[in-house]
């Protein structure tokens, strides 16, 4: 009953990995807009099948200007695709209540195929009962337990956004992963879990690591690929990481102060992996871009599912 999804194969790989050259750079955007002409083609077969677009809702809670700049980013791109989108706010007084309504009435919606709640949510509202509202039918960020349930079991319907991008990302560069030591630093469902497992499910050894972990520069070291979601600013570099590995950098952050205030930064300090590793993902361009497209990927394969079922 369940497909096993394969991220679809890219025909134009732009670098090969080798080792000792010069340090490859994992151009997250390049990939994103490689995988979106591809998402395009698949959109406009949906149409023409169904008579209808496949549809993105998205809510939004309050007036955190962070979480409108993601929104309205995730409403020009479905648009730019030819999908439906839909695009519900709500006031930061909003109750719990009134939105796991519009939750239940975007479920009953046939024309919706992706439910996306913008988080955070304002602090009265219970974000985990609110995610876990949306239909896992219609769950593109694959956030709900159903929709992590199955993943861990191996039968995955969607995964999360990110790590499904870092997929895309060594899948794109032709980065071998069945057999490898892999380090993920970071636990959270969102990143660091989901990562692991799907990693996991292509034939890597995963050692999961974490706050609590100790010596973390051995396990790094240790590895060959390095996937870092650990959330915090420029925490490591060249010395953590063995030569030639690769690093894909998923951290965010855009400091107020200091040296770098009003910069986009990562979790690595990247300018000082050259000649030391063989490939990185830099911040900004790495796997920043690929969030969106897995997210309209995502849309879209719900939708074809659903439509399959009809
Ligand atoms: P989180 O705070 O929920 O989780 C961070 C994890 O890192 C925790 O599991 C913690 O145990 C671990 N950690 C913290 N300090 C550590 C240390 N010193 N050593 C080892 N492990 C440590 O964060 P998250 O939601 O998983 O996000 C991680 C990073 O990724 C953040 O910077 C976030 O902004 C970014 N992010 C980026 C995207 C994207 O689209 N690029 C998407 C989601 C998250």
């Amino acid at each position: 009953m369940w497909k096993k999804l394969r991220i679809p194969p890219i025909s134009r790989v732009t670098h090969r990995l080798s080792l000792g050259g010069p340090m490859i750079r994992l151009d997250g955007k390049a990939v994103a807009a490689a995988r979106r002409e591809l998402l395009k083609t698949r959109v406009e077969r949906f149409v023409t099948q169904h008579g209808r677009k496949p549809g993105l809702a998205v809510v939004i809670v309050g007036e955190d200007p962070a979480s409108h700049v993601y929104v309205k980013n995730k409403v020009k791109t479905t648009t730019e695709l030819g999908m439906a989108s839909r695009h519900i706010e709500l006031p930061h007084t909003a109750s719990e209540a009134e939105v796991l309504e519009t939750v239940a009435k975007l479920n009953r919606d046939a024309a919706v195929d992706g439910i996306l709640v913008q988080l955070p949510l304002p602090k009265h509202i219970d974000s985990n009962k609110v995610v876990e509202a949306i239909d896992a039918e219609k769950d593109p960020d694959g956030l709900t337990t159903a929709n992590l349930g199955l993943l861990f079991a191996g039968r995955k319907r969607v995964a999360p956004c990110t790590p499904w991008g870092v997929m895309a990302i060594l899948e794109h560069y032709k980065i071998p992963v069945a057999g490898k030591r892999v380090a993920v630093i970071g636990r959270s469902n969102i990143v660091g879990k989901p990562m692991a497992q799907l990693l996991t499910e292509a034939d890597a050894t995963v050692t999961l690591c974490h706050s609590r972990t100790k010596d973390l520069a051995h396990h790094t070291r240790d590895a060959e690929i390095v996937v870092v979601a650990a959330g915090k600013q420029r925490f490591i570099g060249r010395e953590s990481f063995a030569k030639d590995a690769v690093v894909i950098d998923v951290g965010m952050h855009r400091p107020d102060s200091g040296e770098f205030a009003g910069k986009l930064l990562g979790d690595v300090k990247f300018e000082e992996l050259e000649g030391h590793v063989s490939a990185a993902t830099p911040v900004p361009g790495g796997v920043g871009p690929m969030t969106i497209q897995m997210l309209m990927e995502n849309t879209v394969t719900l939708a074809e599912n659903r439509a399959s079922k009809n």
